[in-house]
């Protein structure tokens, strides 16, 4: 039976089980070993080389998932994206990458690439010829990021998928905000897909992890890279992240519709300026979204009317918390520019269009009447607040 053809949640729930021969037990069992006898001497299972049991059948869910020949899961999402981004870059080389970046991601780009004697730059804006215009001769790889956080842009697949191909060049995406659920860019043209898996894959706010799908030439090409950056994951955590992905389809798919549920309950409040979603129609790339995603993904944004205070409501909220990270079940929001974009100037944010009233808004799996309500008093409080202060 070829189970990596099967759909969405038969893949998460059944593809790269490790089988309990002897006990038969439902689930994979857990092999912790970092050694292992030799049987034949050319499979040397070790955990750095990416291929104890937990890993080789973690890896199979995680390529059936992106619709690629092979993944690798790394310790970290930040471990996947160094290790697969020098992996097609060496000295002298170029990379072109989208501006609206995740922070760790811009992070590693400008303060160790040029160690190795490589080049960056960074587009204008967000539309294919973006990207062309930035291309030089040495240019080997480019790489998107969308939904882009926090403002929910995209950036169309097919067009960079093609781009790369017209000029030799390896296209490659952060997936994180999506998940494998909501957008498989493989089946657009893109070559390696990048996942975070301390978000949307773990789910529950306990892991940190990250992942690597492509070709197998490509991913053999990661391969190399990484046993000798060494940023495998323990397999104590592998074995919870196959867990954990069992239910990422059922989990994703709550969270895409309880953020259209809030994102169309926030954009017709009078307290909201403005709501960043791209599953709402007025969303400026609202048919590229539909075109190239199998749903709009729990992510959204929104900026509070001028005369409330973002900090404020931020602390008036009690169920859902203001919180670093993203993607788990339970409903968190932050201020960038407090947070993630906090390192930016003031002019820097205001040119990507960060004000200081946005609130970026990761939906959990809660009941979205629970979610208004909260929202509704948090409002009440601050409104009060305000008045009197006044007195
Ligand atoms: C969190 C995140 C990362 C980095 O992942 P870590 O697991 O924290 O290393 C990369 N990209 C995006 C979009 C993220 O949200």
């Amino acid at each position: 039976m070829k189970l990596h053809k099967k759909g969405l949640n038969t893949i998460c729930t059944h593809v790269g089980e490790v089988v309990d021969e002897k006990y038969k037990g439902a689930i994979s069992p857990l092999y912790m070993s970092t050694s292992y006898a030799f049987d034949d001497v050319d499979v040397k299972r070790y955990p750095r080389y990416f291929n104890t049991p937990n890993q080789e059948g973690l890896c199979k869910k995680i390529a059936a998932l992106e619709h690629a020949e092979a993944a690798l899961i790394f310790g970290s999402g930040m471990a996947a994206v160094s290790t697969a981004v020098l992996a097609f870059l060496r000295a002298g080389d170029h990379i072109v990458l989208q501006k609206t970046l995740y922070g760790g991601t811009y992070n590693f780009v400008t303060e160790e690439l040029e160690k190795f004697g490589i080049s960056y730059s960074f587009t204008e804006g967000l539309r294919p010829a973006d990207f062309e215009a930035q291309v030089q001769e040495n240019t080997k790889v480019v790489y998107i990021e969308t939904p882009s956080n926090p403002l929910l842009t995209i950036t169309d697949l097919e067009a960079i998928g093609t781009l790369c191909k017209k000029h030799g060049m390896v296209s490659m995406i952060d997936n994180t905000f999506a998940s494998p659920v909501n957008q498989n860019p493989i089946d657009f043209g893109i070559d390696v897909v990048i996942h975070s898996a301390t978000k949307y894959m773990g789910g529950h706010s306990d892991i940190c992890a990250g992942a690597v799908a492509s070709t197998k030439e490509y991913m053999d090409c990661i391969f190399q890279l990484a046993k000798n950056f060494g940023g495998s994951l323990s397999d104590y955590t592998v074995w919870l992240l196959e867990r954990s992905l069992k239910t990422m389809g059922l989990r994703v798919k709550a969270q895409n519709e309880n953020a259209q549920h809030m994102a169309e309950y926030l954009n017709g409040h009078e307290a909201i300026a403005k709501v960043y979603y791209p599953g709402l129609p007025e969303h400026p790339d609202h048919e590229l979204a539909k075109k190239q995603m199998h749903g709009f993904g729990g992510m959204l944004s929104f900026e509070l009317d001028a005369q409330y205070d973002a900090a404020a409501f931020q602390k008036a909220l009690q169920l859902i918390k203001s919180s670093m990270s993203l993607a788990g079940v339970e409903s968190t929001v932050l201020s960038p520019t407090q947070t993630s974009h906090s390192l930016l100037s003031a002019s820097e944010r205001q040119k990507q269009g960060i004000k200081d009233e946005l609130i970026r808004f990761s939906v959990g799996i809660e009941e979205p009447e629970d979610l208004i309500a909260d929202i509704e008093q948090a409002l009440k409080k601050i409104a009060t607040t305000r008045i009197t202060a006044a007195y």
